[in-house]
This record gives C-alpha cells, sequence and structure tokens, in this order.
C-alpha cells in the first residue's frame, strides 16, 4: 500500500459525511478509521438500544463511506484479537496502518479526547483535531460569553444566538428584537392534558430494522445479554435519509403542538408531541442548521404557531448548545462536583422499573423498552427522585448515560449532574429542581393509579416524592437558606422552608436520625423497592408501555466508574 498521508479518525458520534476531519480528503492518500469497542459498552452499563443504536448506525456510514470513495479501515466488534478500548485499538492500527498525521473532528467526551491525545503522544504520530462545525457555537465562543459572567444563565446565551444567528429575529428596519415580541413563549408551554387526555398523537416515525440493524441486535443481544432494556421495538433512524424523514414527519405531524404540552405527561404514551430527534442530532445524522430552519419554516408558512417553534428553537439553538459549552469549559472537574454531598446509592430498581411508583415504573419500563423518556420524565419523575433521595450524583450520571439512545458525554452530564442533581452548585441553574408529588399529579394521571398519595408526606400511602421533598428541604436548610429557596415546578414553591412541626422534620428527629443523608429509616417503610402484587387501577393494559418479554436483568455493582 502506497504511503498513508493521513488516518481521518471518526467516532461513533460524528457521522457526517461533512464533517470538518473530511476537509482536503484525498481518497489515493488518505484514508478514514472507524472502530467498534467494547469499552463504550462497558464503561457505563450501557443500555442493547443504546449500542445497537451506536453500531448499526456506525455500520451504515460506513456503507455511505464506501458510497463516497472514501477508503476506510473498520474494525467490528466480533472481529477477532480486537483491543476492548478506543484508545487500545487505535494505537494497535496507527502502528500497522503508519500515517504521517491522524486528522479528527474535535471528539465530544473529554474522556474520548484524553485516549486519542494519548495515542498521539505513544506512536509520535500528530494529530490535528479540527473545530467541530456541527454546532451554532463553538466553545470558544461559549467561553467568551461565559467570561466575567456571574451567572451563566442559559436565557442569556439563547438571545445572544438568536441574535448572532438571525433566528426568529425581526428585520431591523421593522424595528428589530424578537419576532412576536418576547424572546420566550414558556410560560405558555406548561399544560397538562384535561382528563380526557392527550387525545390522538400521531404515530412516531419507525424505522424497522434492514439486515444490517438485524444482524446487529443478535451482536447486541448475545454479546451485551445481561446489559439493560430490550431491543424489541427498536426502530430509530440509523442513517441520513432516515433521520431526515424523521425531521419531516415531527414538522408535519408533531411541531404544531410540541409548545404547548411539553411539560405534560401521559401512561402509557412516551411520544407525545415531542421531536425524538435527539439521538440523530447526537450521532451528527442530522445537523441543527436544517433542524432550526425547517421549524422556521413551518412559522413562515403558517403551518406551526409561534409559540411551539420557539419553543423548539430554544431547545436545539439554546440548550443543546448552552449544556455543550458548560461541558467544554467546566471539564474535567464538573465530573467530580457534589456540592449536597449526595452518597446514596441508586436504588436497584432504577434498572428494571420494579416499584409501586406508578410515575417511575412507567418512566422506567419505556427507557429500558425504547431507550427513552422525555425531558420532563427525565428531569421531574428519575431525576427528582434521585435527587431528593440524595444519590451520589456520579452514580446517576453512570445511569442517564447507560439508558438512553441519545446518551453522549457532553449533552447527557450537564443536564443531570447540574440541571437535574444541582451537583454543580449552581452553575446551570439557580436552584435546585424540587417538588412533591403533587407537581407530578398535576403534570399527568400517574397518581390516580398509584397505591401512594401526592398529599400525604407521612404514614403507610405517603408518597415517597412527597415524603423526600420535605425531607430534602431539612438535609439542605444551610444550602437552600443561602439561594432564595428551592424552585418548585408545581407553580410557586410553598415558602420553600419546612417548619418545626413539619411530621416529615419530626419523624426524622423521633428516629434519632442525623440531619445528613444516609438511611432516612423513617423513610424506608415508604420506599417500595420492588412491586408489590397490590392490583394497580392504573395502566390499563391497552395504553401500557410496550413491555420487554424477558425477565429484569439484574443491577450491576451500584458504585460507578463512569468517568
Ligand atoms: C437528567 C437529564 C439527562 C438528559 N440526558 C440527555 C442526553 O443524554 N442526551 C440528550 O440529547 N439530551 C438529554 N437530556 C435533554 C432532553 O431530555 C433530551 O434532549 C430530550 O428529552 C430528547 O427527546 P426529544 O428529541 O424528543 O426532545 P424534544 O423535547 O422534542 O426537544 C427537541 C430537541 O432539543 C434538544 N434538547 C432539548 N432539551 C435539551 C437539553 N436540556 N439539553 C440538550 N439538548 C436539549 C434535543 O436535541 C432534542 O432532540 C437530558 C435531560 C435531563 C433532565
Ligand atoms: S403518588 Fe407519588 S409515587 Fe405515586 S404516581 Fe403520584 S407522584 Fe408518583
Amino acid at each position: 500500500m502506497a504511503e498513508l498521508r493521513q488516518l481521518v479518525v471518526v467516532l461513533g458520534d460524528q457521522l457526517d459525511l461533512d464533517a470538518s476531519g473530511f476537509d482536503g480528503f484525498d481518497a489515493a492518500h488518505d484514508a478514514v478509521w472507524m472502530a467498534e469497542v467494547a469499552e463504550e459498552s462497558t464503561h457505563v452499563w450501557s443500555s442493547q438500544p443504546r449500542t445497537a443504536l451506536f453500531l448499526s448506525a456506525m455500520r451504515h456510514f460506513a456503507l455511505a463511506m464506501q458510497g463516497a470513495g472514501r477508503p476506510l479501515h473498520y474494525s467490528r466488534l466480533d472481529a477477532p484479537g480486537r483491543a476492548e478500548g478506543l484508545g487500545a485499538q487505535l494505537q494497535a492500527d496507527v502502528l500497522r496502518l503508519r500515517p504521517k498525521r491522524m486528522v479528527m473532528t474535535a471528539p465530544g467526551d473529554w474522556r474520548v479526547l484524553a485516549a486519542i491525545k494519548a495515542v498521539a503522544e505513544a506512536t509520535g504520530v500528530p494529530l490535528d483535531i479540527r473545530e467541530d462545525r456541527h454546532f451554532f457555537c463553538t466553545v470558544r465562543e461559549f467561553a467568551a460569553h461565559a467570561k466575567d459572567r456571574k451567572s451563566l444563565r442559559m436565557e442569556y446565551f439563547y438571545r445572544e444566538q438568536r441574535q448572532r444567528h438571525g433566528v426568529l429575529m425581526q428585520p431591523e428596519a421593522d424595528g428589530g428584537g424578537p419576532v412576536g415580541g418576547q424572546w420566550n413563549f414558556d410560560a405558555d408551554n406548561r399544560e397538562a392534558f384535561g382528563a380526557a387526555g392527550p387525545g390522538p398523537v400521531p404515530p412516531r416515525a419507525r424505522f424497522e430494522p434492514d439486515a444490517i440493524t438485524r444482524e446487529v441486535i443478535e451482536l447486541v443481544q448475545t454479546r451485551f445479554a445481561s446489559h439493560p432494556g430490550c431491543l424489541d421495538s427498536f426502530a430509530w433512524p440509523v442513517t441520513r435519509a432516515q433521520a431526515l424523514q424523521s425531521l419531516q414527519s415531527f414538522i408535519q405531524e408533531r411541531l404544531p403542538h410540541f409548545g404547548q404540552h411539553q411539560d405534560a405527561m401521559w401512561p402509557g404514551e412516551p411520544w407525545l408531541f415531542h421531536a425524538h430527534l435527539s439521538a440523530a442530532l447526537n450521532l451528527k445524522l442530522l445537523n441543527p442548521r436544517e433542524v432550526v430552519a425547517a421549524a422556521k419554516a413551518a412559522y413562515r408558512t403558517g403551518h406551526a404557531p409561534l409559540a411551539s417553534v420557539e419553543g423548539f428553537v430554544r431547545q436545539i439553538l439554546g440548550w443543546r448548545e448552552y449544556v455543550r459549552g458548560i461541558y467544554w469549559t467546566q471539564m474535567p472537574q464538573y465530573l467530580e462536583r457534589n456540592t449536597l454531598d449526595a452518597q446514596e446509592d441508586l436504588p436497584p430498581w432504577y434498572w428494571t422499573g420494579a416499584t409501586d411508583m406508578a410515575c417511575l415504573r412507567d418512566a422506567i419500563a419505556q427507557t429500558l423498552a425504547h431507550g427513552y423518556a422525555h425531558h420532563i420524565q427525565r428531569l421531574m419523575v428519575t431525576g427528582l427522585y434521585a435527587l431528593m433521595l440524595g444519590v451520589e450524583p456520579k452514580q446517576v450520571h453512570a445511569w442517564y448515560l447507560a439508558v438512553y439512545v441519545d446518551a453522549v458525554e457532553w449533552v447527557e452530564l450537564p443536564n443531570t449532574l447540574g440541571m437535574s442533581q444541582y451537583a454543580d452548585g449552581g452553575v446551570m441553574g439557580s436552584k435546585p429542581y424540587v417538588a412533591t408529588g403533587k407537581y407530578i399529579q398535576r403534570m399527568s394521571p400517574y397518581c390516580k393509579g398509584c397505591r401512594y398519595d401526592p398529599a400525604q408526606r407521612s404514614g403507610d400511602t405517603a408518597c415517597p416524592f412527597t415524603t423526600l421533598y420535605w425531607d430534602f428541604l431539612v438535609r439542605h436548610e444551610a444550602t437552600l437558606r443561602e439561594e432564595r429557596g428551592p424552585s418548585d415546578r408545581r407553580a410557586k414553591a410553598r415558602g420553600g422552608r419546612t417548619r418545626r412541626s413539619d411530621p416529615a422534620r419530626r419523624g426524622r428527629r423521633g428516629h434519632g436520625d442525623g440531619p445528613a443523608r444516609s438511611g432516612t429509616p423513617w423513610l424506608i417503610s415508604s420506599h417500595p423497592a420492588s412491586s408489590s402484587a397490590s392490583s394497580p387501577r392504573w395502566p390499563p393494559p391497552a395504553r401500557a408501555s410496550p413491555p420487554c418479554d424477558r425477565p429484569p436483568t439484574p443491577a450491576p455493582a451500584t458504585r460507578s466508574t463512569a468517568r
């Protein structure tokens, strides 16, 4: 083989033929390197849907690259003699192929960047890391935005982005400013569904597994048989063409309803009016510019109202870019943050969904079945419970990174550790998001079918969310006093303070339990660890999430090694 000028390293979440790593690519002198490595599925207990999505999308991308005439060195997970880790496999291949240099688009994860830099150093092959132009905002631009700011609130960043990229802005000739006269329609986007429910929900865009995906599914089911989740209903887009179809179906069928019920939950309805585009975006099968352009066009043509379009644009141009900026300006120390000194283990039923708490059971069941839950389920059900229970943030992070198909560390970590667990002490949000079970009662009908009562904070039928809420306030009174009080998504926090007479507080004292996070013995009786035989009034079978037709897998060791 002729001398290899450059080896372009492409990671599993860089599936874009136009990525900066390919700039100046010359098929006569250059080659591409991709590898499936077990470590990416084992450094956290990666769910089967997540692993299958990555592997299938990578194999389809390899075909696209062949179609584009780019020579490719691709190693499959099932090939003999493979290294377990990305760095080790790359190093072996670099020593074999002897490129003059390595080139790549900047990786999304700090851990991966460190591994690839180590290979360059060990082999002495220069490494050219290029800007990831997938994003609207570079890390340098974010750092400039963040510099000298006391607080890094998303809203200010978002407004800057709108102005800089001219998104939903009035022409200067018409006075400038945001279209519709306000930046944010969030207040219009908090409605629950009425008693009748969401009504007809458009079916999600499904992509039946082709031969490549079926082969991957078999591989994952064999190689990662004990990993959580199941693949019975796997239907995620795995090619760019499918991702574009997904985008089109969202814009056509869901975007008009996107905003209004963004925070609402409904049993057995995992998809509702959400976009389901995060995985395709994070794998880089979709570009956020085309996604924002499609939403803007829907507003221009009158297909979708401004509140929905603005709400959606805020997620893509605002939140998604903002969390990436937070990640890269705060890492690697960010991973170690644990402001509330939370030390509990993640309850094992997070990996199975076997709990009596109806809201958690449904959110986890659909997560395991599809690798998906919408934002409020992640923030205000699974995240809220872990926060108020006082679970060690790294364990919560390892769970979120493992179970969702869209989970890539740059986006998962700030959302989990910062927004959801308040472990960063307020970098992402000014206060912890805490609420009693009444928030869930307001946003869903879960409580009607639950053996617990969200209005009760003590006793056998006390809702664990409600009990933990008051317990959380007691435990973190000092920290919260420094802030202006916890945010309560139910409406306004009830004063945000516990009173000496609160039963929860008396309960803790009564058991001589210190104000720290451990055990909370008086709570344990109301913390079901497993599903009981008590017949739930709900969900009715017809609406239940598709179950995995195999027994729940055992939980792994609770201490996380997530990095
Ligand atoms: C604890 C926790 C963990 C999360 N982990 C991830 C993760 O690993 N990967 C991930 O992509 N998102 C994550 N999110 C953000 C959000 O929940 C998902 O992006 C969203 O639910 C994906 O579903 P969707 O495509 O239907 O999104 P929609 O709600 O329809 O939103 C549209 C798009 O906006 C973007 N978006 C929305 N909210 C956020 C956000 N907070 N941060 C970044 N992008 C956002 C996504 O690309 C999404 O596809 C997490 C949120 C929480 C609270
Ligand atoms: S009562 Fe509590 S545990 Fe049960 S569904 Fe409502 S919020 Fe969830």
